[in-house]
């Protein structure tokens, strides 16, 4: 009897998560153009999303904002990649860098929108402390040379806590709560989980569904599969725990924002 019922309970909560994943398909580009203020009646396409993914280091972009940018892809947006370092801790900057350019191509990021910073005060190193100023000032100069109206980073944590991770967002909402950005412009920050909730995989999709952010965004079987070979791109990294994450991390999956508010006003979350 006991079987049956659990048999039962798995059922119902993996039917639970294909509704959502329906669901999330089929509300995707009005969540998107609710976040953005685009009007209902417009088209969403690279006339008029342009995306900028801020990360800190080659992998980034692939561990933490995969399911975000494959699905920006697929609704025709033009991603583009702002890198602030080459990932040179253990001084391996060059082939880091060929292996973010490989696995941005997988994710649909061409070459030509990929930009890396090697600045030697921007050090990939945990124990490292950015300069909010110099990143500011990198960000806002590279914002100014283009016309991006989505910008989507790390939230205060940083999801990994890494230092590096967390030093970008504090210059992003320095920027964005002092008005030195354009006021097209969006600004989303990756919301981080526990860790319980980080490594239960997809199966920690109904709960990202169901609590409070700005914007949602899910893959299924195939948008993984594109996430794993974007990450496999990194052989540099790809050690015993990575190969694991690549398995249970729900940012393989799934990613939550939260607006980077203006000023000093909080935004509304619904
Ligand atoms: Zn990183």
């Amino acid at each position: 009897m006991y079987v049956y019922l659990v048999v039962f309970v798995i059922l119902s909560y993996l039917v639970c998560i294909r509704y959502i994943y329906l669901q999330h398909r089929r509300t995707l580009v009005k969540s998107l153009k609710c976040v953005m203020k685009i009007s209902a009646d417009r088209e969403l396409n690279n006339a008029n999303v342009t995306a900028l993914i801020v990360t800190a280091h080659p992998d980034d972009e692939c561990m933490f904002f995969a399911p975000t940018i494959i699905r920006l892809r697929e609704l025709n947006v033009s991603v583009h990649l702002l890198c602030l370092s080459e990932g040179n801790y253990y001084n391996q900057g060059p082939e880091r860098h060929r292996e973010l350019v490989s696995s941005c191509a997988v994710l649909g990021i061409p070459n030509s929108r990929i930009t890396i910073i090697d600045e030697e005060k921007l050090p990939d190193d945990p124990k490292a402390e950015w300069s909010t100023a110099l990143i500011s000032s990198v960000v806002a100069k590279h914002l100014r040379a283009h016309t991006f109206n989505l910008v989507l980073t790390f939230d205060g944590s940083g999801v990994s806590g890494h230092a590096n991770h967390v030093a970008i967002y504090k210059a992003i909402r320095h920027l964005v709560s002092t008005g030195e950005v354009p006021n097209e412009c969006t600004f989303l920050s990756l919301v981080t989980v526990g860790l319980l909730r980080k490594y239960f995989s997809f199966l920690e999709l109904p709960l990202s569904w169901l609590l409070p952010s700005h914007f949602c965004v899910l893959v299924g079987s195939q948008g993984y599969k594109q996430a794993k070979a974007a990450m496999l791109c990194h052989g540099s990294q790809l050690l015993w725990f990575r190969r694991l994450y690549i398995v249970f991390s729900r940012y393989m999956f799934v990613n939550t924002f939260l607006v980077i508010p203006r000023g000093p006003k909080i935004t509304k979350i619904y």
